[in-house]
């Protein structure tokens, strides 16, 4: 089990350290990687998680590849069995991530956060984001995102930089329903 810290710890409020590039492809920063995903699939309502919110403050985050399966966007075919019996994207992995074109075209959407539970919002981001990172092997890559991809890029590169969703969000509410899809939150 690997714990998902909560909005009380101070980790979440730490600048994240960048990686050292030759230390990518080592046992350490391979082990967190794969502890990020296993705390990202114990979540059936996650999209994504950043390395603070294992209580790891490096510059990393992974994008599940959930986000690319229609029926979870929609909400059909979204429990666990289903998630499972179907091949999978692969999970995206982001290393000394930044952000480099965030288009001006802003738009509210509703969210939430493994680390604030069970609070979820709406917050107002760019439509469109490009991300340049190191891959866990070390290459360096250029993603660009639109709507949801672009929302979780902001999220998470505002978690490397101490900010919660919760600084920016309007509308807030808590919700104890069991949420099985991104439907109408994305929760990363
Ligand atoms: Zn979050």
């Amino acid at each position: 089990m690997i714990e998902i810290v909560q909005s009380e710890n101070p980790v979440l409020r730490k600048i994240a350290k960048d990686v050292a590039v030759s230390l990518i492809t080592k046992p350490k920063i391979k082990k967190i990687i794969a502890d990020m995903i296993f705390a990202l699939d114990s979540q059936n309502d996650g999209v994504a998680i950043a390395a603070p919110q294992i209580g790891v403050s490096l510059r990393i985050f992974v994008v599940s590849g959930r986000i690319f399966d229609e029926d979870f966007i929609r909400g059909k075919g979204s429990t666990e069995a289903d998630l499972y019996q179907k091949a999978r994207q692969p999970d995206l992995v982001f290393i000394n991530p930044v952000l480099k074109k965030i288009s001006k075209d802003r738009k509210l959407m509703a969210e939430g956060c493994l680390s604030v539970r069970p609070i979820y919002g709406k917050v107002r981001r760019a439509t469109r984001a490009t991300v340049e990172a190191y891959d866990q092997n070390g290459n360096k890559f250029s993603k660009e995102g639109s709507g949801l991809l672009a929302h979780i890029f902001q999220h998470e590169t505002d978690h490397l930089d101490g900010i919660l969703f919760t600084d920016k969000a309007k509308e807030m509410y808590e919700s104890f329903d069991e949420i099985n899809s991104i439907k109408d939150k994305n929760v990363s």
